[in-house]
């Protein structure tokens, strides 16, 4: 009798700043198993791979053992994929660089894979959403940061040293808002979470215009949306300006990198029409002509957690095998 071992799936793990959530993916993209813990639990990453691997394990050892898994692929912010390392993440509790699929890979005895969040979600819809089938795209992550990831020819493309696609950090307005990367004017300043609500509460300066965001002591994105959706003049205005600014920024990105489609994703992109519709008319203004009305912007259909689960399992995928014995 030929024994013969199918390694069948792979862990797909998605770190963020509140949550990391791990995953059994099959070949196929089922998810068939999934759970949770708190991030900010472990301010010491040593812990953290700690709980992260005794997860995975009991994870896998209830789902077909770990003989039938075959690697591991990593979403997480300010990851570079070039070098498995997570560099002096912002939005993360572990400062400095911390070489987190070394670690892992040590730990667990199997391949890991490790690229940043943005890179994953292009991943995640190459794969499994719209721009399936589309070799020339852009992703764009809009969340408390801004970040992108865009596909050439079917490849995606990292650059040099693996920053590519920074998009959040580049210039929309010359000398105008502070950005938190030190520059000033970035498209990040206006579009990500915190430049969304200082919009709004510019808005609530410039004019006596009566709204809900005046009675809302912690404005979010998502509470403005929800006043959007109750007919709210000022909330409607802060995401047309949001989507104004987004515009000017991808048209410079599309007029470089000339896509097919520009796939919006993350928390602000749920604003829907509110946001796409300005976002869409600047856009067509800025563009380079030749490109004017061709190149199609949409909004994803995943949502972000199956996305970035799905992507980090498409990653797990491209490893090459890996194992101690070997
Ligand atoms: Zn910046």
């Amino acid at each position: 009798m030929i024994k013969s071992i199918i390694k069948s799936k792979v862990v797909g793990v998605d770190i963020s700043i509140h949550r990391t959530t791990y995953a059994i993916v099959d070949i196929r993209g089922n998810i068939l198993a999934e759970d949770y813990f708190n991030t900010s639990d472990y301010p010491d990453v040593n812990n953290f791979m700690a709980r992260l691997c005794e997860s995975i394990y009991e994870m896998v050892e209830a789902n077909g053992g770990y003989e039938s898994i075959r690697s591991v692929g990593i979403s997480s912010p300010s990851a570079n994929g070039k070098t498995g390392c997570i560099v002096n993440a912002a939005n993360l509790p572990w400062k400095g660089v911390i070489p987190l699929a070394a670690m892992l890979r040590d730990r667990l005895g199997l391949a890991v894979g490790l690229a940043n969040d943005a890179h994953i979600s292009a991943l995640g819809e190459y794969v499994y959403g719209v721009a399936h089938g589309m070799k020339d795209f852009i992703v764009i992550s809009l969340g408390v940061g801004v970040g992108s990831c865009f596909f050439s020819d079917g490849k995606e493309h990292h650059g040099y040293e693996g920053y590519a696609g920074e998009i959040g950090h580049c210039l929309v307005l010359s000398n105008g808002r502070q950005c938190g990367c030190g520059k000033r004017g970035c498209l990040e300043a206006y579009v990500g979470a915190k430049g969304v609500v200082l919009t709004a509460q510019e808005l609530m300066q410039e004019s006596n215009e009566p709204s809900l965001m005046r009675q809302e002591a912690n404005l979010t994105p998502l509470a403005i949306y929800e006043m959007c959706e109750q007919g709210d003049k000022l909330a409607i205005e802060t995401y047309r300006r949001t989507g104004e600014m987004l515009g000017i920024g991808l048209a410079n990105y599309a007029s470089i990198i000339n896509p097919q489609a520009i796939i919006l994703t993350g928390g602000i992109s749920h604003a829907g029409h509110w946001l796409t519709d300005s976002a869409e008319e600047s856009f067509n203004e800025n563009i380079f002509q030749n490109m004017r009305g061709h190149v199609q912007l949409m909004v994803s259909k995943l949502n972000d957690r199956e996305r970035d689960v799905l992507g980090a399992s498409v990653l797990a995928w491209e490893q090459p095998e890996y194992s101690l014995f070997k």
